[in-house]
């Protein structure tokens, strides 16, 4: 699944080719990619709407336009947005298309179909329940403390938790808890002030690396102009398993944890 990195590559993509374009009209063979307001109310209240900002909150898009409106899209397993032009022809894995005003179009590709759109007057309604931003300023090492605080869970489920912290999916988390020198089963609230400290300075660097890299194409995800990012050629341990760990030369270890495959070395991460 695209995860921060990942989402936030294709924000940067989208804004050229979009800022400023108004959406001329919708069209869409899978009416379940429209989380709300329905397929009908959508297309007539985005009629005539102009995109004015595009930014990333967490995993989603959230697609800033005129009259009020709010558009937001969620990738989840395989979603990819692209803006081509019309007469270019869309496969058949292309669910919902916004027509724009320069004879280009915005696809939503979608082979799983698991990805969602939603048209909102109050963005908060759809993203109000997210926990802080890792790269803004405001998420320092005693956020991430406090946010630790008390809970026993390991660290691994946690950290893929969107309201503890916004935008980290399985392979941030095997990466951070690796660069952390943590286990991913270590409960949550046996971390000392130091090892904290190191989780957060982890999480902030894989991040940074993956926004470089612009995203990991490991499974589906690709950039909007269907190029691979290049995170995977970087990672420590993510699907490294039975593979040298680069600090100590032992091998990479899979366990499934919250019924996620976890990577991780044994003897770096205590
Ligand atoms: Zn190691």
């Amino acid at each position: 699944m695209p995860e921060l990195p990942e989402v936030e590559t294709v924000v940067r993509a989208l804004r050229q080719p979009l800022i400023g374009r108004t959406v001329t009209g919708v069209r869409n063979d899978w009416p379940r990619h429209i989380g709300t307001p329905g397929l009908d109310e959508l297309r007539v209240r985005i009629q005539g709407c102009q995109f004015q900002a595009i930014n990333r909150r967490a995993k989603y898009l959230v697609f800033t336009l005129t009259q009020g409106e709010t558009l937001i899209v969620h990738l989840k397993m395989s979603g990819h947005l692209a803006v081509v032009d019309a007469a270019k022809p869309a496969d058949k894995h292309v669910h919902t298309i916004f027509e724009l005003d320069n004879n280009q179009e915005l696809r939503f590709r979608d082979i799983r179909k698991f990805g969602r759109v939603y048209l909102v007057q109050n963005p908060e309604v759809i993203l109000g329940k997210l926990g802080p931003e890792p790269l803004e300023s405001g998420f320092t090492p005693e956020v991430l403390r406090d946010r630790l605080n008390g809970r026993t869970r390991a660290l691994k489920p946690l950290l893929l938790d969107q309201e503890l912290i916004a935008g980290i999916g399985n392979i941030y988390a095997d990466e951070a808890l690796f660069y952390a020198k943590l286990h991913p089963t270590r409960p949550a609230n046996t971390l000392s002030q130091h090892e904290i400290t190191a989780l957060h300075s982890a999480i902030q660097k894989v991040l940074n690396m993956g926004i470089e890299r612009e995203g990991a194409s490991i499974e589906l995800y690709v950039k909007p102009d269907g190029s691979k990012g290049d995170m995977q050629n970087a990672v420590a341990v993510f699907r490294r398993t039975g593979d040298p760990c680069y600090e100590c030369g032992r091998p990479i270890e899979r366990i499934v944890l919250g019924g996620r495959s976890t990577h991780f070395c044994s003897n770096c991460q205590k």
